[in-house]
């Protein structure tokens, strides 16, 4: 029998018998409505009329001459509405919801970035929203719960385990078990159970076709290489996926190494997990020596996830894509970097691919071309950076 939603041996379904009745159902939701041309032309409606696509392919001109390597080009996903690539998916998860007759959207978040998306079109759409979020992130983030609510939804604090993302999660694919009938769990990565891993994708992967349309008016030729940061792997497998045949164009993903990957303090999945199954994907998570998910650490909330995308985890195993790991360090110095050259303030996610293209370009020739994915907006993060660099902003 063909096994179903795997990238190799990565993906599939393992989920318990209560949840997979809404896995199935939703699987055969999205079989019937990805090609459905109504569909994607709704779709395609938003991503240019609400969303505010497609976003600019900008020619880094400062910091290519600075690094003096590979050209570099940057797509600027921090452009589009609500300040990152959460959009996309949120956009499309939800107007399938509608498709389906879903009244009632449920999310989870973590920093906030995928909630405040999705509560973000459920407003537009009319829809009820609720977001499960754990209490320790709530208190961490109060100023995106706050924005939730402003946008309609409930927020729903979250006291198991460690009160964190994953257990958000594990709350919300509860709520969905329950509540089938009504609700569509709208997921904020390129994980969890098939078909989530490749329905996000397929939403981001706008990014990447844009970005090769864009590089041939401007150059004629694909890129060298293509950076992103990675935490599930979403805005990273969106602007990889339409390159990935393209066999000369090297992909590379980076992930956080916080304190550093010989400390116990970091999110570096590939670099330090290992195979195993958890939010019903077989994949690459970190884990204690019993099997446990361990406790994950980065400066970057959203890049603060214990497993990665198992369409990564395949890239990887094959070779076909690259991983790194950016420290804390690494990161905050390319935030600034960016800032300074550029005037352009990252993400401190998106911090991560900087400092990776940092190294990267002027490894690189000058008649090479280089494309980073600046998966958000960084005003969020400028309270947090400067606290980081002790420096009094308050008060
Ligand atoms: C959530 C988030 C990420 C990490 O999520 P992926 O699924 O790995 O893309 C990266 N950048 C920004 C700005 C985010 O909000």
């Amino acid at each position: 029998m063909e096994k179903i939603g795997r990238f190799g041996d990565f993906g599939g379904q393992y989920v318990p018998e209560t949840v997979m009745n809404a896995v199935t159902e939703l699987q055969e939701a999205y079989e019937r409505y990805r090609n459905d041309p109504q569909f994607l032309a709704e779709l395609h409606d938003l991503y240019r009329n609400y969303a505010f696509r497609p976003s600019l392919l900008y020619y880094a001109e400062k910091m290519t001459k600075d690094l003096g390597g590979a050209k570099i080009y940057i797509k600027r996903e921090d452009l589009n509405h609500t300040g990152s690539h959460k959009i996309n998916n949120a956009l499309g998860q939800v107007l399938l919801a509608k498709y389906m007759g879903k009244k009632r959207i449920i999310a989870e978040t973590g920093a906030g970035q995928h909630g405040v998306a999705t509560a973000t079109i459920c407003a537009y759409f009319d829809m009820e929203c609720e977001v499960y979020m754990g209490r320790e992130d709530m208190e961490r983030q109060a100023l995106n719960v706050y924005r939730m609510e402003l946008l309609g939804a409930k927020v729903t604090g979250v006291d198991s385990g460690t009160k964190t993302l994953k257990d958000a999660i594990n709350e919300a694919m509860r709520d969905w078990a329950t509540n089938i009938e009504t609700t569509f769990y709208c997921i904020g990565s390129v994980m969890g159970p098939h078909p989530y891993p490749t329905m996000v994708r397929d939403f981001q992967k706008i990014i990447g076709e844009e970005a090769k349309a864009q590089l041939m008016e401007k150059e004629g030729k694909l890129p060298d290489c293509v950076v992103a940061c990675v935490g599930g792997g979403s805005n990273a497998m969106g602007i990889f996926y339409d390159f990935i045949p393209d066999k000369g164009v090297r992909l590379v993903g980076a992930e956080a190494a916080g304190r550093g990957i010989d400390t116990p303090d970091h999110a570096a999945t590939l670099s330090k997990g290992d195979l195993g199954i958890f939010h019903g994907m077989k994949s690459v998570f970190l884990q204690n020596d019993e099997g446990q998910i361990a406790p994950v650490f980065s400066i970057s909330a959203g890049l603060d996830y214990p497993g990665i995308g198992p369409e990564h985890a395949y890239l990887h195993s094959t070779g076909r894509a690259d991983y790194v790991a950016i420290t804390d360090e690494e990161a905050v110095q390319a935030f600034e970097y960016l800032s300074k050259t550029e005037g352009i303030i990252p993400a401190v996610e998106s911090a991560h691919a900087v400092a990776a293209a940092r190294k990267i370009a002027p490894t690189m020739r000058p008649d090479q071309i280089m494309i980073i994915n600046l998966s958000g907006r960084g005003d969020k993060d400028v309270q947090q950076i400067a606290r980081y660099r002790g420096v009094k902003i308050d008060g």
